[in-house]
């Protein structure tokens, strides 16, 4: 089938830098979105304006496009399902999601084809986990940005906490003491083809991704276990479209898999200016059925820094836009979020290191990185 116009369910930073690629690569896209200021809003072909879980919008939505993917997982999968059968074409298809969107769903199912993940139960059958504190909740859907998770240290937090939650399906998990936190994006065609992208290292403060470092400097072996990893879950889900993964690395050099995105994800923005392809435009590859080329990087290195609102306002905080970008191969990007609160991601910078820069070892370009990654976070958070 030929692919030309494609839907979007959702209409945020993500389907905005999906947006440019599908126009690099001449596909119309229409989006459902509720906002007329969405990030998206200004760059999309068509725009649906509804709520995400708005079903009568998705059958206009259907109507207007040849294939439907997405960029959030608030949806209403239930209310999808009679359109698939209809012949509507989801990418990946709802069996994923329905697998994925779920974190309890999601990681019965890994632990089902034997890939490695940390402790879990629900939160009713808590009694019979034999678990000490620290432990973490999780509510499990749309838990976002760390919405929805919570690490317990006490009983008194888990009653605390528990209470909150009441009438919310939770699942609980060990805390694992990890070394580091990785993620690689991972992408599956309609004919079958994979391409996997570079294994990264992410940083999250307060449950919240901070930066993402792409230095190389992870073991050949976790790599290695972590593509296999990927391959593995594409192939056996056969999914069309490309899946976020992200896993913890333990001090004993135990690989986890922590949680699966169903989509383009925070951890592969370094891709727009750090490879060939970036994960947005290797989506729209997947599921049109384009050759998905290369997930190589066209630098030596690169760090990824996340813009967070640190108050409430309606700036654009131009001068702040501008010291970032003086700093020397950096790139920013703005989502054009009119409400900006705390914690809320209103951008992003990649700065990459150029072939000819630190060549040496990947501990050094790590270390350098790092000092990059602390210079952006000072010239955005100060006052
Ligand atoms: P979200 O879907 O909100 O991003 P995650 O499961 O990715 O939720 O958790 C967010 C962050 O919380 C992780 O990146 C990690 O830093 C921390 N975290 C989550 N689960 C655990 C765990 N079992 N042990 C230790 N830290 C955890």
């Amino acid at each position: 089938m030929t692919v030309k116009r494609i839907g979007v369910i959702g209409g945020g930073q993500l389907a905005w830098m999906m947006a440019k690629a599908a126009q690099r690569l001449g596909f119309d896209l229409i989006i459902q979105t509720p906002q007329k200021n969405d990030p998206a809003v200004s760059i999309a072909t068509e725009v649906i304006f509804a709520p995400i879980d708005d079903k009568a919008a998705t059958i206009e939505l259907a109507d207007h496009c040849d294939v439907i993917t997405f960029e959030n997982e608030f949806i209403d999968l239930e209310g999808l399902k009679p359109l698939e059968k209809r012949g509507v074409r989801f990418c990946p298809s709802l069996k994923v999601m329905t697998l994925l969107v779920d974190k309890y769903r999601q990681r019965s199912y890994l632990q089902h084809i034997g890939l490695p993940v940390p402790k879990f139960t629900t939160l009713e059958n808590l009694s019979s986990f034999n678990f000490s504190f620290p432990i973490v909740l999780k509510v499990r859907r749309h838990g976002y940005d760390g919405q929805g998770t919570f690490i317990i240290k006490t009983p008194e937090e888990l009653e605390i906490t528990a209470k909150n939650l009441e009438g919310k399906e939770v699942m609980v998990e060990e805390f694992v003491p990890f070394e580091r936190e990785l993620a690689v994006m991972a992408a599956r065609s309609v004919t079958g083809e994979i391409a996997v992208y570079p294994l990264v290292e992410t940083y999250q403060s307060n449950q919240v991704c901070r930066w993402v470092l792409v230095s190389g400097d992870i073991s050949t072996e976790v790599q290695k276990e972590v593509k296999q990893i990927a391959i593995n879950l594409l192939t056996r889900l056969e999914v069309v479209g490309i899946l976020g993964i992200e896993l913890f690395l333990t001090p004993q050099n135990q690989v986890l898999v922590n949680e699966i995105a169903p989509r383009t994800h925070n951890s592969g923005h370094y891709t727009l200016d750090a490879c060939k392809i970036s994960q947005f435009e290797m989506q729209l590859r997947a599921l049109s059925g384009l050759p998905l080329d290369s997930t190589e990087l066209n630098c030596l290195g690169a760090v990824m820094i996340n813009l967070l609102g640190y108050e409430h306002s309606r700036q654009n905080y131009l001068e702040k836009r501008q010291k970032l970008s003086e700093i020397s191969c950096s790139h920013v990007h703005w989502y054009g979020k009119t409400n900006i609160r705390p914690g809320r991601k209103i951008g992003h910078v990649t700065v990459l290191l150029e072939k000819n820069e630190i060549t040496s070892s990947s501990k050094i370009r790590r270390q350098h990185l790092l000092e990059i990654a602390q210079k952006v976070e000072s010239i955005w958070y100060s006052q």
